[in-house]
Formats: C-alpha cells, structure tokens, sequence
C-alpha cells in the first residue's frame, strides 16, 4: 500500500494542480448549468404561472416598472433565490420563454443576509446591480 501511494505521487509530481483558485478563477460551466433566473421583461405577461409551479413557494408575482425610471408599471416575477433550488421548472413552464437560466453562482447569490437574496424584477432583468442595495 505504502509503496503504491510513493508510486503514484511520483507518477503526479510534475502534472499541473487540480485544485481551482476560485474565486481568483472562475470555473467553467457546463451550457447545462442552472444559474440565477435572468427576466426578459419585454415577454413576460405576470401570468403566475412561474410562481404557480415553484415547488419552494419562491416567487411572488409583485408590479415594478416596465423599464428603469418607467413610471408604468406591471406584473412581474420576484424570486428569493435564499429558498431557490434551482430546479428550473419556472423556466420550463413559462408559456412566453420571458425567463432563462443565467451563469451567475457567486455574484448575486452569495450574500451575507438572506433578505439580500430576494431579487426584484429589476435584479432578475439585470436593470441593476445583482448587489445593489446590499446590508453589511
Ligand atoms: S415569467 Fe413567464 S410564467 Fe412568470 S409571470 Fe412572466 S410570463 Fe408568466
Ligand atoms: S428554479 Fe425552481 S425553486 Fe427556483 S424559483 Fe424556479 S421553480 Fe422555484
């Protein structure tokens, strides 16, 4: 035993590292990955049918501006993405194709308190920063 871990470590001395220096290197990510929702405004009718299927209860249908500084307003999704587990049925399910999958995994979702991990249509729509507003 002892003899066949010396060989292996010798056989892997000069191959590069495995270890990833995230979050200095992003990882890369298959075109499958399931990410925080991105909203296409412009399609999305605020049917429900998005917060209807969530398995979490995660979507709330709620009304913000159809655009930034918009006073129109109308029915949008608002995910807490702290009860999200990224199953992507609301993306399946919308009949508009308004939401998709983004490739965010830190940026936006990783947050210090879960109230910053609600995302307002204006975050899912990406009209502002995913950390705008944040508490420290
Ligand atoms: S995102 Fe799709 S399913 Fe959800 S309210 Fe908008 S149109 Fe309806
Ligand atoms: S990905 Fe799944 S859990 Fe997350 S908001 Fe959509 S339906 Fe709900």
């Amino acid at each position: 035993m002892v003899l066949k871990n010396i060989k292996y470590a010798l056989n892997n001395i000069r191959k590069p590292p495995v270890t990833r220096l995230f979050p200095e290197v992003e990882s890369q990510l298959s075109d499958r990955f399931r990410g925080l929702q991105i909203l296409d405004k412009s399609r999305c009718i605020g049917c429900g049918i998005c917060a209807n299927t969530c398995p979490n209860n995660t979507i709330r249908i709620v009304k913000a501006p159809i655009a930034p500084g918009s006073s129109k307003e109308r029915w949008f999704p608002e995910i807490d993405i702290g009860h999200c587990l990224f199953c992507g049925l609301c993306i399946d399910q919308c009949p508009k194709e308004a939401l998709s999958s983004g490739k965010e995994y830190a940026k936006g979702v990783v947050k210090w308190k879960h109230k910053d991990l609600l995302m307002t249509p204006a975050k899912l729509a990406r009209e502002v920063n995913l950390d705008e507003g944040d508490e420290r």
